[in-house]
C-alpha cells in the first residue's frame, strides 16, 4: 500500500431537481467521502420532497393553504429558504419572485414533461397580473406562514438548486469534506481549489456546440446560469421559456442566457433569473442591487457583455469572447 498516494477523486451523482447532480470530492479516502455522500443525498432528497413545487409534499400543502387563506407550519429548512427567498425577492425589485407560481403554471412549465406549447387566453394572463403576487404578502413568523394574498403561489424553481448546493457544501464540511466540486444543471459551486488544480467551468454557448469561456471557480464560489434554451416552447416563431417576467406574466423575452458568479449559490442563481427577466437595458441596476458583481449576458441577437469582474476571470476557450460593457 502507497501511503502517500493522493486519494483519488470520487464521484456519486444524484437525480434531484428534475436534474442530475454530481458531487466529486477530493483529497479524502474512500469511506469518509461515501459517508459524506450519504449524508448529501439523504438530505438532498429531503429538500426535493419538501420544496417540489407540483408533487405532493410540504411546499404543495403549503401552497393549498395559501390558497385558502389559511396559515401554515412548515419544516424551519422550508421556513429558512423562504426568508431567503423574500430578501432576494426585494434586492431584485422582484424580478425574481418566487411567488409567481401561478404564472409558471398557468404557462405549462409544472409537468415533468415538456410544455404543450399553448400559450395561456390573453383573459388568464390578465387574471394572473391582476392578482399581483408576491413574496412580500408572505408573513414567515418562526415556522408559521401565512399569505395576505391567495394568488400566491410557491414555486423556488428559480434558487432551490443554488440553495441546496449551499446545503450540501454545509453537509460536506461536516463530514471533514474541504475540497468537492457539485454540478447540477447550470449551476456549479466548490468548496476548496481541487488542491491547487482549481475546477475550471465552461459557460456554454447557447447558439453553437461549443463554451463562450471557462471560470477557475475560487473556494467556496458557484456559478449559475439561466437561459431560454433549458426548457421552452417554441409558437410562431417566438420562443416562450420557463423564466416568467412578473410584470407582465408571460415569459421574459431578448434575453438568451445570464451567468452569475457569486460566493453563494442559491444568490448566484435567483440573480442569473432576476436579470434575465431585467433584460438588457436593465441588468447592472439590478446586479448592483444584488450584490452581484461579475456577470455574463448572452442576448437574443448574439451580443454578449460581461462585467469587469467576469472579464477579468473569464478564460478564453476557442474563440469566441464577450465585449466589455
Ligand atoms: P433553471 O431551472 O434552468 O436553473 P432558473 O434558475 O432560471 O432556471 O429557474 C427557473 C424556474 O424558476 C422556472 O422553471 C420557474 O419554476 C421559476 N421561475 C420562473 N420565473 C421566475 C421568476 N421571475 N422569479 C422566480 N422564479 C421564477
Ligand atoms: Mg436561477
Ligand atoms: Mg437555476
Amino acid at each position: 500500500r502507497v501511503l502517500n498516494a493522493p486519494a483519488p477523486d470520487i464521484r456519486e451523482t444524484f437525480y434531484v431537481f428534475g436534474t442530475l447532480l454530481e458531487v466529486e470530492t477530493h483529497g479524502v479516502a474512500e469511506p469518509q467521502a461515501r459517508q459524506a455522500m450519504a449524508r448529501v443525498g439523504a438530505h438532498l432528497r429531503q429538500m426535493h420532497r419538501d420544496w417540489h413545487a407540483w408533487n405532493p409534499g410540504e411546499l404543495e400543502s403549503l401552497n393549498a393553504a395559501i390558497a385558502v387563506g389559511q396559515s401554515f407550519e412548515v419544516d424551519p429548512g422550508l421556513a429558512k429558504l423562504l426568508q431567503q427567498g423574500r430578501e432576494l425577492a426585494c434586492r431584485s425589485n422582484g424580478l425574481f419572485d418566487p411567488a409567481v407560481g401561478g404564472m409558471v403554471e398557468a404557462w405549462g412549465f409544472h409537468a415533468d414533461t415538456p410544455p404543450t406549447g399553448d400559450p395561456p387566453a390573453d383573459a388568464v394572463v390578465a387574471t394572473l397580473l391582476a392578482g399581483h403576487p408576491k413574496m412580500t404578502d408572505l408573513t414567515i413568523r418562526g415556522t408559521t406562514v401565512r399569505s395576505s394574498n391567495p394568488a400566491v403561489q410557491l414555486d423556488l424553481g428559480a434558487y432551490a438548486k443554488g440553495a441546496a448546493l449551499d446545503l450540501a457544501e454545509e453537509d460536506l464540511s461536516a463530514e471533514g469534506i474541504t475540497d468537492a466540486v457539485l454540478n447540477a444543471g447550470g449551476g456549479v459551486q466548490v468548496l476548496g481549489d481541487h488542491g491547487s488544480r482549481p475546477w475550471r467551468v465552461a459557460i456554454r454557448d447557447p447558439f453553437e456546440w461549443g463554451v463562450v469561456g471557462a471560470v477557475s471557480l475560487r473556494p467556496g464560489e458557484a456559478l449559475h446560469t439561466s437561459g431560454n434554451y433549458e426548457r421552452y416552447f417554441d409558437k410562431g416563431g417566438i420562443r416562450f421559456s420557463h423564466i416568467i417576467d412578473p410584470r407582465t406574466a408571460r415569459p421574459m423575452q431578448g434575453v438568451v442566457s445570464v451567468s452569475v458568479l457569486s460566493n453563494n449559490g442559491a444568490l448566484s442563481d435567483a440573480a442569473a433569473t432576476a436579470l434575465c427577466v431585467a433584460g438588457e437595458k436593465d441588468w447592472p441596476r439590478i446586479a448592483a442591487q444584488m450584490g452581484v458583481s461579475a456577470v455574463l449576458m448572452i442576448a437574443d441577437d448574439g451580443s454578449m457583455v460581461a462585467t469587469p469582474e467576469m472579464m477579468a476571470r473569464l478564460e478564453a476557450v476557442e474563440g469566441g469572447f464577450p465585449a466589455p460593457i
